[in-house]
């Protein structure tokens, strides 16, 4: 769709809420409109103290000004967004929160104006839909005991393993099937355990204290047994772990997991491992590309178990293509009856979907109310079983423009999660695609730094990413610097 601005800085939100309305149509910022017979238009308009807001869906066109004394963002979102609505007739569950971290948000306007006052103006300021904001609320009071125990020099260690038995077809992650990237694994391996002594050495020497391990990716359970244990024995000896009651590797997809590795996992001292099904449908399974069965999840399920992992998270995805409401209801009720301490239930985003219908797969998002029912009954059912909602995000274009949500029986949420979603605690990143997120312990600041985001980067460059680990000392330095 064209979007024309006129007189103001705000174009990022501008586009952001087109995407919005208008999701399936690229946005293209013009200087003068001139779209074609069907396309949608958009117009942000400022002329002095008038303010308007012009939108088509290449039908009927809908106008709204307003006066304002100033240059003001939320004015111009506003009510461009009210104009969207009438034209379109919807009301986004989100309302107009197009950012991915809505729960931080929220806890700003708690923090200022009491939890009633804050609610309130989530739900009123922004157009969140009542049962939203319910949500976030519930998620911010479940973050709360973990977030207010941070200390200041408290960090995490997200360790990344970019590779994956094969590519799922909704992934937009880097991550590298094992087929075409088997001989980087070896390299890779032997670099990303000398990045964790670098940062062993930049941590120690800063006197932080590690209070979490993430090994994610891709599918950490590709590397073999003899890699799992020898990367847990690294972390081991190389961090202290005294304060670290938290270790989780996603082992992810069933068909990397066996035996061995998984007592390779506990004896390395890893307490919460993944195993995720993403549905528990075999036709579902086999449409995202995905080469194991749903029996295939229910038997690693076991095998963890048996070996005496009690803390399991398993993800799901609403939306998948050729999934129903009765096939996510029939998931859902599977995974609980696992007894997983830990759902985590995502919407698949829209760019992920496109790419399974460019390829001839099966229509995605036509059914967007379908995909709110799921997520709806997730919330229900997962409510109704004791589970808590603890850490909620988005992604841009996500199916419904619902959201992710993490969800844990009390006493088992995943620390790192909140911190990487809320920003509150720093964490230090190595491997691929890694990205250090410093938190000033002293303001609001946060600094990021990022690794190269492909492993054959990663290791013909890998003196850069050691050197940028300095970046951490450099950063911290000037955090204590200010404080004096
Ligand atoms: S398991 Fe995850 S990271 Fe790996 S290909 Fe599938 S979606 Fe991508």
């Amino acid at each position: 769709m064209q979007l024309r601005l006129k007189n103001h800085p705000y174009r990022y939100e501008c586009e952001n809420l087109c995407r919005l309305f208008f999701p399936y149509s690229p946005v293209q910022v013009v200087d003068a409109l001139s779209p074609g017979p069907e396309e949608p238009w958009a117009e942000a308009l400022v002329d002095g103290r008038l303010y308007t807001a012009r939108v088509s869906d290449g039908e009927r066109v809908v106008e709204k000004s307003e006066e304002h004394p100033g240059l003001e963002e939320y004015a111009m979102t506003n009510l461009l967004y009210s104009a969207f609505t009438k034209l379109t007739g919807q009301s986004p569950a989100w309302g107009m929160l197009t950012g991915i971290h809505p729960v931080k948000l929220l806890r700003q306007y708690v923090d200022a104006l009491g939890e009633e006052g804050g609610a309130e103006k989530f739900r009123t300021h922004c157009h969140v839909t009542a049962p939203r904001t319910r949500l976030a609320m519930r998620t911010l009071q479940a973050q709360r005991p973990t977030t207010s125990a941070l200390e200041e020099n408290d960090w995490s260690l997200y360790i990344s393993i970019p590779f994956c038995p094969t590519r799922c077809a909704y992934c937009s992650f880097i991550s590298q099937d094992v087929k075409h990237a088997k001989k980087l694994m070896e390299p890779y391996f032997a670099l990303l355990l000398e990045e964790l002594r670098k940062t062993a050495q930049v941590t120690k020497a800063l006197g932080l204290r590690l209070i979490s391990v993430y090994v994610g990716g891709g599918t950490p359970t590709t590397f073999s047994t003899e890699q799992l244990s020898q990367l847990c024995s690294a972390v081991h000896e190389l961090f202290d772990l005294s304060h670290c009651p938290e270790f989780t590797v996603e082992a992810g997809r069933p068909d990397t997991i066996t035996r061995e590795k998984l007592l390779a996992l506990k004896a390395g001292g890893v307490t919460r491992i993944s195993i995720n099904p993403q549905t528990l449908s075999d036709q579902v399974l086999q449409n995202i590309g995905r080469l194991h069965t749903a029996q295939d999840v229910l038997d690693a399920f076991a095998l963890a178990q048996e070996i005496g992992f009690d803390d399991i998270n398993c993800d799901l995805i609403v939306g998948l293509p050729g999934d129903s409401l009765e096939g996510f209801e029939k998931t859902l009720e599977g995974v609980l009856s696992l007894g997983a301490s830990n759902v985590t239930v995502h919407s698949l985003a829209l760019k992920r979907a496109a790419r399974i219908e460019a390829e001839g797969g099966v229509t995605l998002h036509q059914k967007q109310q379908e995909t709110a029912a799921m997520m709806d009954y997730s919330i229900r059912r997962l409510s109704e079983e004791g589970y808590l909602p603890y850490y909620l995000y988005r992604q841009t274009r996500m199916a419904g423009n619902l959201e992710n949500t993490g969800w844990a029986k009390p006493g088992s949420i995943c620390r790192y999660n909140i911190y990487t979603m809320d920003e509150c605690c720093s964490v230090v990143a190595c491997g691929a695609g890694g990205v250090t997120k410093l938190k000033d312990p002293y303001s609001d600041r946060l600094e990021r730094i990022f690794n190269f985001k492909y492993p054959t980067e990663y290791i013909s460059r890998h003196g850069e990413i050691l050197q940028r680990k300095d970046g951490v000392t450099q950063l911290y330095e000037q955090f204590r610097q200010r404080l004096h």
